[in-house]
């Protein structure tokens, strides 16, 4: 199968790369590098030992990725483009929508002239919202996001939807759509080569990065945000994902898509939550030495539990996650103890 991946020099598109040349399909990638750099790609090729078609673009320019995909009539694009941190969208809200909604505007429409099928979208579990109780099923009622991130995926969930269905009609679709919407909770580690892995620009928002830095000697301490919930040990629990599991379901997923049509949704976690505290403890396991912390001030909108029911992917796409929290800390101390300041050292 020929694949597309928007935003495959990111972190999580790398990875997935990966996986897609393992399992023995071609992989191009559209990347403008706005949080990432072709070194990733580079490497992917190094992993495994074979080529990636590598566009710079970006994928809200239409007349571009025309070009491209008439060059590649990819049998699914797997669309990981898009502007991530949260508190980010909260002080610049109309650079998320615009970059977020448009590059799937552009990707719908070009799909449409061109008769592509297939596309699978990297969504999150943040469109659950505050008010369903974990585990959370794909039918749970989606919920108000609390920042325009978590918006903006809200919202490109339901324009692919509303393709798809559209496209079952005709008019002016060449052939039905399928979509597959990938709800992932929390996608953490790293390759267990050490070569690809996450590379936050400036301080890290969430917590396993920040972790393996204060690990790695580049920040002093974590601070962890509240230890008064109402948890066992009063922190937050969430559903943390080794990312070459979740890299492996994406290649389930596209593999699924080629051959359904209409919309489906499945999330990507393991159903097995774990605490802050726990997550440092691990760390520390994996990289020999206790990882330095203090007791901070809950953050803003944190929701306190968020784990998976992932039984709908094991029985429909016959995926589950392998790897466990060992194994996360140990890839991630991998990845950031041979390459400390990332891709650039
Ligand atoms: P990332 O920032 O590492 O990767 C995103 C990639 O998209 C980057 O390489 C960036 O340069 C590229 N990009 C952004 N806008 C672009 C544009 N207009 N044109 C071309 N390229 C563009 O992030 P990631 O962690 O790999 O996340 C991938 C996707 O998964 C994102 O859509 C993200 O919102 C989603 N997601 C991530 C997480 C997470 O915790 N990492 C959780 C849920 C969902
Ligand atoms: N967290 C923390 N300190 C940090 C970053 C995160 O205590 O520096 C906590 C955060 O409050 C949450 C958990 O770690 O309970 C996971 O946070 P992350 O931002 O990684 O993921 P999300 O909250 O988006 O699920």
């Amino acid at each position: 199968m020929k694949t597309l991946l928007t935003g495959g020099a990111g972190y999580i598109g790398s990875h997935t790369a990966v996986a897609m040349l393992e399992a023995g399909h071609e992989v191009a990638v559209v990347d403008n590098y706005a949080n990432s750099s072709a070194e990733a790609i580079a490497r992917v090729e190094k992993i495994t030992g074979k080529k990636v078609a590598l566009y710079e673009a970006d994928v809200a320019d239409k007349e571009r990725m025309m070009e491209i995909l008439k060059a590649e009539m990819p049998d699914c694009i797997i669309h990981f483009a898009g502007l991530k941190a949260v508190g980010e969208s909260v002080a610049m809200p109309v650079e998320y929508y615009r970059n977020n909604i448009d590059t799937t505007l552009t990707l719908l429409e070009c799909m449409r002239e061109l008769g592509l099928t297939s596309i699978v979208f990297s969504s999150s579990a943040t469109v659950y919202g505050e008010d369903n109780v974990p585990p959370f099923t794909e039918t749970a009622p989606k919920g108000m996001c609390t920042n325009p991130y978590g918006w903006t995926k809200w919202m490109q969930e339901q324009m692919l939807t509303d393709a798809a269905k559209a496209s079952e009609k005709g008019e002016d679709w060449k052939t039905p759509l399928s979509v597959v919407l990938l709800r992932y909770f929390n996608p953490v580690g790293a390759h267990e080569s050490g070569l690809i892995g996450e590379d936050p620009q400036g301080i890290p928002n969430n917590l396993m990065p920040y972790i393996s830095q204060v690990a790695v000697g580049r920040r002093d301490h974590l601070t962890v945000f509240g230890d008064d919930y109402d948890t066992p040990d009063g922190t937050c629990r969430r559903d943390y994902i080794h990312v070459m599991d979740l890299a492996e379901g994406h290649v389930k997923a596209a593999e699924y898509a080629a051959e359904h049509k209409g919309t489906e949704v499945f999330n990507l976690g393991t159903g097995e939550p774990y605490s802050v505290l726990e997550m440092v403890k691990a760390f520390g396991r994996a990289c020999g030495h206790d990882v330095a912390y203090e007791i901070g001030a809950r953050r803003a909108g944190d929701v306190q539990d968020s784990w998976a029911d992932a039984s709908k992917a094991k029985a429909v796409l016959g995926w589950e996650a392998s790897r466990g929290i060992d194994e996360i800390c140990r890839d991630a101390w991998n990845w950031q103890s041979h390459n400390p300041q990332g891709y650039t050292k």
